[in-house]
């Protein structure tokens, strides 16, 4: 912990510390291989983890935001081409689809999950709408049954943003496995994430996975490059990080599960609006609201527990993609209301009880924020 005991927001360093021994042989087995780039480790991982979300094939690449643009350009997706996504989301969501050379449009969300509204997408389709990128925010899945049909009826690629949901299902089926490409990010703080950056694309489609093998790589398939592609590879030491952390992943989940469980009895009394109970949800975050956010995370902070916000901005206030938003309300009051508690279980095992009660402390009626 910090010198002054502040408790942290979430640390992977508790996370990967515990691995010890593996992590330093993860280390030595890729120093020592003299293959550093697209070895065995990436092969390995990719079908670790193809098999761990029910997909034919994964594509290691360097981000998720890679993997979302490399995914649209698969997909055969061109300037011109509308592609609808969410208002409340990390920006790299819509970064990747500008990255791509096409149009982000993006609508509001459903209150419950803070996930995109399917009934917004069926009003923002164009003729020249190409894909949906619906985003399984916090770790709740998107209403992916009304996504599909809705895809299916006006003939929709459907890439699911998973960056924060690895591990978690939709009607039993893991997400990242219902649409054309689910795409992951292994940022270090993620539910699954290495020491850098890192991401994945899976998919059930052969010609899909053959071009994202050699987009990731200039573009280049059997020594020729048809379409020029970028350098987004994932690489080894990430690789290898990766292969060690995968089959503790369910655990972690769970233990997420818990402790989301255990807020719930331990805050329900409190003026605070609690995210719902959801058994296929991994909460990569626990995301409360509360309308005097600002100052309920400053008297938590004086108290000495550390919160996030995601996100403290709905996209249609960052400047470059204003122009490209529906009208977002639901994302822009959730915005300004959100506030993310610690959810990793390595704090959580050592100071949930101190947390839950500094919560009560600052929400105390005599003490309103
Ligand atoms: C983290 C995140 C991304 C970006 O991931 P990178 O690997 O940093 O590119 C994209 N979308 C969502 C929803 C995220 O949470």
């Amino acid at each position: 912990m910090d010198a002054n005991d502040t408790i942290p927001f979430s640390s992977p360093w508790l996370r990967f510390n515990h691995f010890g021994d593996k992590l330093n042989a993860a280390f030595q087995r890729v120093a020592s291989s003299n293959s550093y780039i697209l070895g065995n480790e990436v092969e390995q991982f990719e079908n670790n983890f193809s098999q761990y979300i029910g997909t034919k094939y994964c594509v290691g690449v360097n981000s998720a935001t890679d993997g979302l643009a490399l995914s649209l350009m698969a997909l055969g997706i061109k300037p011109g081409d509308e592609v609808i996504t969410a208002g409340l989301t990390a920006p790299a969501t819509v970064t990747a689809i500008l990255q791509a050379g096409a149009t982000p449009v993006v609508v509001d969300v459903l209150d419950t999950t803070l996930c995109i509204n399917p009934a917004e997408i069926r009003k923002a389709i164009t003729k020249n709408t190409k894909a949906i990128i619906p985003v399984h925010l916090h770790g709740f899945a998107c209403e992916m049954d009304e996504i599909m049909a809705i895809a299916a009826e006006y003939n929709l690629f459907v890439i699911e943003d998973c960056s924060q949901a690895h591990g978690a299902s939709f009607n039993k089926k893991k997400l990242g496995s219902i649409g054309d490409c689910g795409v992951f990010s292994f940022y270090p703080t993620k539910n699954l994430g290495c020491m850098g950056d890192g991401g994945a694309i899976t998919t059930n489609n052969v010609s899909i996975a053959t071009q994202l093998k050699a987009l990731r790589n200039y573009g280049l398939q059997d020594n020729n490059v048809a379409e020029a592609g970028i350098n987004s590879r994932l690489d080894e030491v990430q690789a290898a990080i990766l292969n060690m952390l995968l089959p503790a992943l369910d655990d972690y989940n769970e233990c997420r599960r818990k402790y989301a469980n255990l807020y719930h009895n331990a805050l329900k009394e409190l003026p605070l609006k609690i995210p719902p109970l959801e058994l296929q949800a991994v909460y990569h975050q626990f995301p409360v609201r509360i309308e005097n956010r600002d100052k309920f995370r400053d008297r938590l902070k004086k108290e000495g527990v550390l919160t996030g916000i995601h996100y403290d901005k709905a996209i249609c206030w960052h400047e470059a993609f204003k122009p490209y938003c529906r009208p977002l309300p639901v994302a822009m009051k959730a915005a300004e209301e959100l506030v993310s508690l610690p959810i990793q279980s390595e704090i959580l095992d050592v100071h949930f009880e101190i947390i839950t009660d500094k919560i009560k402390t600052c929400l105390t009626p005599y003490n309103p924020v």
